[in-house]
């Protein structure tokens, strides 16, 4: 197994302090069986750290980083870990009531020092017996970064008495997965996992996330064999796979954006998009999925009334007596987009994402075949870019699903 050594801290470059933390590493990691391929050391800069992680985590197995656990504004190595692994910083309240206790009667130092509690989304905390800030051991795709405080003391102690048990543990071989699901939220997820005894398992291990691509699940397991971890994962996937039906998107790099451009690809549908409220975001995320000039016809933007009157032809009659926003006016634009484009699927959205009116976050999306149309009505919270965000996810859901349910009637 390969891992690097990552040290975090300009007083390191300015040659101010010996970097003590490499030599105690590497002789640790090489006992432990590693083959230590690098040390590195950067600044307390976070795109050199960011490029430095994903860089390392492209060559090896397991990255070891000490330093900028710190509770200033410099000190970024978990924000950083964070952002390059596309996680979130949540806070762990285990390391939030051990800091409170340990600046009792010092409320301005525990709120000073309160940042030192917040730590990656799948990490494993680790303690720190000699100071203020908890380290962490993550796992991510099949990797492991573990994350050490700068202080020599502090670092020895934690890496002896926590970390090294974990590192030589996990000898073993690990495999994840990620299953991709659309039309749910985060909370339905987890439920319907509960439900089918799938939360809470140790090995493998189930969990959600989110990022900009979407909802997924993440699967993990640790065998002695990668294969004997595969088949655990694979098993539990495919549980899941059924589990969600339509919602089941796709695994690992099948996004919901990416799977659906594939299947209109594999299919030969051809697409168009008449976007009100998205102004463009889903043909954009589409466009982004490469090949997919095959099956795109065209995309408009048709904000106003006047250019949904002109472009699509749909009724100043049925505007005024409906509103723009309203499903007569989706259905209209579908007609419109169809005559006008001849696509195999149209997909259409209208909707308020006005923040602070009482109706913004109306929003209805349509999708068209040519023989049956499809709208539904939706209702978001949040600011205008997350309404219009959701709108665009879900728009190109619904255009899956309909593309989906389509094939498995022709097939039957
Ligand atoms: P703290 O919470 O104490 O700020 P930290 O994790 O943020 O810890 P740094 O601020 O990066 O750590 O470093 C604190 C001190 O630890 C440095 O000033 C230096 O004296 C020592 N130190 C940091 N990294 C190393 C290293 N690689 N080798 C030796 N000493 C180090």
């Amino acid at each position: 197994m390969k891992a690097e050594i990552l040290c975090v801290g300009t007083e390191l470059l300015l040659g101010q302090v010996l970097n003590t933390n490499s030599q105690f590493l590497s002789i640790q990691l090489n006992d432990l069986g590693y083959d230590v391929y690098r040390q590195i050391v950067v600044g307390d800069n976070a795109s050199r750290l960011e490029q430095n992680i994903k860089e390392s985590l492209a060559r090896v197995d397991v990255l070891i980083m000490t330093g900028g656990l710190g509770p200033t504004k410099d000190d970024l190595t978990k924000e950083t870990v964070a952002h390059a692994i596309g996680e979130k910083l949540v806070l762990d309240l285990k390391s939030a009531k051990r800091l409170k206790n340990y600046f009792i009667d010092k409320r301005e130092a525990f709120n000073e020092n309160k940042k030192q509690s917040y730590f990656p989304k799948s990490a494993v905390i680790l303690p720190n017996d000699m100071g203020t800030a908890p380290g962490a051991l993550i796992f991510w795709n099949n990797k492991k970064i573990l994350i050490l405080p700068g202080p020599p003391k502090e670092m020895e102690t934690m890496f002896l008495k926590y970390a090294k048990a974990l590192l030589a543990y996990s000898q073993g071989e690990f495999y994840s997965e990620k299953i991709w699901i659309a039309g749910m939220g985060e909370w339905e997820i987890s439920k319907k996992l509960n439900e089918s005894g799938l939360w809470n398992l140790k090995n493998p291990t189930v969990a959600t996330y989110i990022d900009h691509k979407g909802l997924y699940i993440r699967i993990t397991s640790k065998m002695e064999t990668q294969q004997k971890a595969e088949e655990e994962v694979k098993k539990i996937s495919h549980k899941i796979q059924k589990n969600f039906g339509l919602n089941f998107v796709g695994i690992n790099e099948e996004d919901l954006i990416t799977k659906t451009g594939h299947l209109l690809m594999k299919e030969n549908c051809t697409i168009s998009f008449a976007e009100s409220v998205t102004g463009g975001m889903m043909a954009s995320k589409l466009v982004g999925v490469s090949g997919i000039s095959k099956v795109f016809k065209e995309s408009y933007i048709v904000y106003s009334d006047e250019v949904k009157i002109k472009n699509l032809n749909v009724s100043k009659h049925t505007l005024k007596k409906y509103s723009a926003v309203s499903r007569e006016v989706c259905q209209e634009m579908l007609q419109g987009l169809k005559e006008k484009s001849d696509a195999d699927y149209c997909v259409a959205t209208t909707g308020y994402a006005q923040e602070g009116e009482k109706s913004s976050g109306l929003v209805y999306i349509g999708v068209y075949n040519g023989k049956t149309i499809h709208i539904e009505e939706k209702k978001y919270k949040g600011n205008r870019h997350q309404v219009r965000i959701q709108a665009t996810m879900d728009g190109v859901n619904l255009l899956r699903k309909k593309l989906l349910e389509d094939v498995s009637r022709e097939t039957n």
